[in-house]
Parts: C-alpha cells; sequence; structure tokens
C-alpha cells in the first residue's frame, strides 16, 4: 500500500538506491538507464528467462529469480526487494503479469501512481479520465445502441489489441461479442467498448511528467505495427473481397515517428491536461512516463483513444535517445534513462518521496 511503501522508503539507504523492473516489455532499456545513471539494478524474472537476462548480466546487479509471476508480492521476493533498497518501475507487463491486487499493494516503493493502475484496468474509466482532461476523444456507443459509420470494439485489460474488431452496425457489434464469448477470450461478464472508429493516421507520444522539475517532457513518439491491419494496406482493393480479410490489430512491434512541429504545442498541451487531470482525480498525479494513444485527422485533429499510464514499449526504439529528448537533455536520454535521473535529481533535492507512491 503507499503509506507503506512510503515507510519502506524512509528505511532505505538513499546512496544504494536500485532500480527493480521484471523481466519482459522495456526492462532491458530500464537497466540501461539506471546504470547510465549510476543507479544500482535488480531484474525479477522467471526461471525461463535467466539465460535471455543473463546475456545482459552487464547491465543487473541482482537477479531475483520467482517461480511465478504473482509470486512477486510474496513476503520473501518484497523483503530481498527492501533489503536491496528496491524502486519497482512498472512498465506495460508489470500489472498483466502480477495481477492488479499484487501491482498496487506491493509493499514496495513504485516509481509512478499506483492508483491509476485500477483505471488502466477500465477501458470505460480511462475514456473518463481522458475526457475529463478535457483531450479530444471518439465518440462512445452504448453496447446494443445504433450507430453511423464504423465502430471499433475493445475488451478491457492490455491485450495489445487482441480481439479487437470493427463493426458497422450493432448487429454486428452483438454477433462479434457473442463470437468473442463463444471462444472464450472473454466470458459474459467481461465489458466491451464501442467507440467511434477514427479515420486518420495512429500517433503515439512519450511524456514524462517531472515532479522534481515541475514540467511535461515529450520524449519520443511511434506507431505501432499491427496485424493485420497494417499489412492489408498492400492488399490492391479488388482482392480483398477474395481474401475477405477483416482488419485485426495485434501488435507486433513499434516505428519510429518525428511529427510537424506545428502539432506539437497541441500534443504538449494535451501533456500537460492529462497531468493535471490525474493530479485532480487521482492526488499527487502521475509521476514520469505516459503515453496519449491518438488518431490524426486530415483537418490535424487530433483525437486520443487510449492511454497509458507508464512506460510504453514503443519507448524501446530510443535506447540511444530520441529526437525530442535531444533537445531537451543534449545527450543520449532514454525513457529508462530519464526514469533514473528523475530519481537522481530527487534524492539530491531530498524529495524522493516526490516521486515514489
Ligand atoms: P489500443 O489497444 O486501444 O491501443 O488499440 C489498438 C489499435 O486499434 C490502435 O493502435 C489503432 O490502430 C486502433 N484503434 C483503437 N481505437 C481506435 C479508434 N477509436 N479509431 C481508430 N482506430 C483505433
Amino acid at each position: 500500500m503507499v503509506t507503506e511503501a512510503l515507510e519502506t522508503l524512509m528505511s532505505y539507504n538513499l546512496d544504494k538506491l536500485a532500480v527493480g523492473v521484471l523481466g519482459s516489455h522495456s526492462a532491458l532499456q530500464i537497466l540501461h538507464g539506471a546504470r547510465k545513471e549510476g543507479l544500482r539494478t535488480v531484474l525479477v524474472t522467471i526461471e525461463e528467462r535467466i539465460p535471455f537476462y543473463r546475456e545482459f548480466k552487464h547491465l543487473i546487479d541482482e537477479f531475483v529469480v520467482i517461480q511465478r509471476w504473482s509470486d512477486l508480492c510474496s513476503k520473501n521476493v518484497t523483503n530481498k526487494l527492501k533489503k536491496l533498497n528496491t524502486i519497482l518501475v512498472p512498465h506495460g507487463s508489470y500489472v498483466e503479469y502480477v495481477g492488479l491486487k499484487c501491482a498496487e499493494e506491493i509493499e514496495v516503493p513504485i516509481f509512478g501512481l499506483r492508483t491509476l493502475f485500477k483505471v488502466e484496468a477500465s477501458q470505460r474509466e480511462k475514456m473518463s479520465l481522458l475526457r475529463r482532461a478535457g483531450i479530444e476523444v471518439p465518440r462512445e456507443y452504448r453496447y446494443g445502441e445504433d450507430f453511423e459509420g464504423l465502430a471499433i470494439v475493445k475488451l478491457d485489460g492490455a491485450k495489445g489489441g487482441r480481439g479487437y474488431f470493427l463493426a458497422k452496425c450493432r448487429d454486428e457489434v452483438v454477433e462479434g461479442v457473442e463470437k468473442l464469448i463463444k471462444d472464450g477470450v472473454i466470458d459474459g461478464s467481461d465489458s466491451v467498448l464501442v467507440q467511434e472508429y477514427v479515420v486518420g493516421v495512429p500517433a503515439y507520444y512519450h511524456y514524462f511528467y517531472s515532479p522534481v522539475l515541475g514540467r511535461v517532457e515529450i520524449l519520443g513518439a511511434d506507431i505501432r505495427y499491427e496485424t493485420s491491419v497494417d499489412g492489408l494496406k498492400r492488399v490492391p482493393p479488388k482482392l480483398m473481397e477474395v481474401l475477405s480479410a477483416k482488419p485485426t490489430f495485434v501488435v507486433v512491434g513499434n516505428l519510429p515517428l518525428v511529427l510537424r512541429e506545428s502539432l506539437l504545442p497541441k500534443i504538449l498541451d494535451y501533456g500537460y491536461r492529462f497531468v493535471k487531470a490525474t493530479q485532480d482525480a487521482l492526488p499527487p498525479g502521475i509521476i514520469g512516463p505516459f503515453c496519449l494513444e491518438s488518431i490524426i485527422k486530415d483537418d490535424l485533429d487530433i483525437v486520443v483513444f487510449e492511454f497509458s499510464g507508464r512506460i510504453v514499449a514503443g519507448t524501446n526504439i530510443y535506447v540511444g535517445g530520441s529526437p525530442y529528448s535531444q533537445l531537451y537533455w543534449d545527450e543520449p536520454m532514454s525513457t529508462g534513462r530519464r526514469i533514473a535521473r528523475e530519481i537522481k535529481l530527487a534524492v539530491e533535492k531530498g524529495v524522493v518521496d516526490r516521486v515514489v507512491t
């Protein structure tokens, strides 16, 4: 819990702080960044991943090996992490691997806003936080409601787009959801979100909110490479019918993106709005990395359909820094390294409690 985690932090030797991370997602980037900033590093992983991470042992001071990911919250493991003065950095796989309860309640300090995990688990709550921030979002339809145009149907949780589908009318929504239930992808109690499908190009912005400097930085941007929607572009329209292919949205990787500079003021404004909304709704508000996921329309309107309150995998493109992080820091500053820099700055200024929950 937050208070226990803060009490744990008080007992830490701040000269020997370690950054801890689960072996997945953006762990290597985070470990690399911590090393660059002279912090100690802890990798928590299951046995079968050890051979892979051993290849990077020059980045890792301590391995904490667990049987199952959910063991992260066992007393044995949390005691080890506390002894190593660990600040845990949650990434995109964190909640998915250890479960919401452990993710939220772990007594080890977390670099980030742990009360946001629950909001992130619900598509509906996510959208309502974005609306509260005054950020433009797609229209939302009730399940079973008629609509015009195209809708995208989404499932709860970070499923990497898996199971999402497009529907032209309410009956297609209902049929699609019933099929997902029949196939065991979801059960009847899972909630689905039916959202206007916005036509334009996707763009994902990597932000960093620094409680120490009191500013939002844009550290990079990417687009996701999704199968099959991105592959279908290669098929001539006349052949689409033969394939009877339906677009799906399973993420397989990320591509770098540099934006028109004239778009950046709005993107930065969205970042500040999002930070303010989290501060109002969930004090102390977001800490460190987050991502707004958008479609940019042909009138250059930016519609945000999703956010992530943690480091996103798209930042892995920029382990050596991005065209934007270069402008703020003039050195190779990845998001992983920026996290470690924030911890260091907070320690130097005596405000380390401001960067963890
Ligand atoms: P998500 O898991 O919410 O990031 O969505 C997966 C993918 O679905 C995105 O990368 C987009 O390609 C697409 N997508 C999601 N929501 C919308 C929307 N409202 N309009 C258009 N495309 C969307």
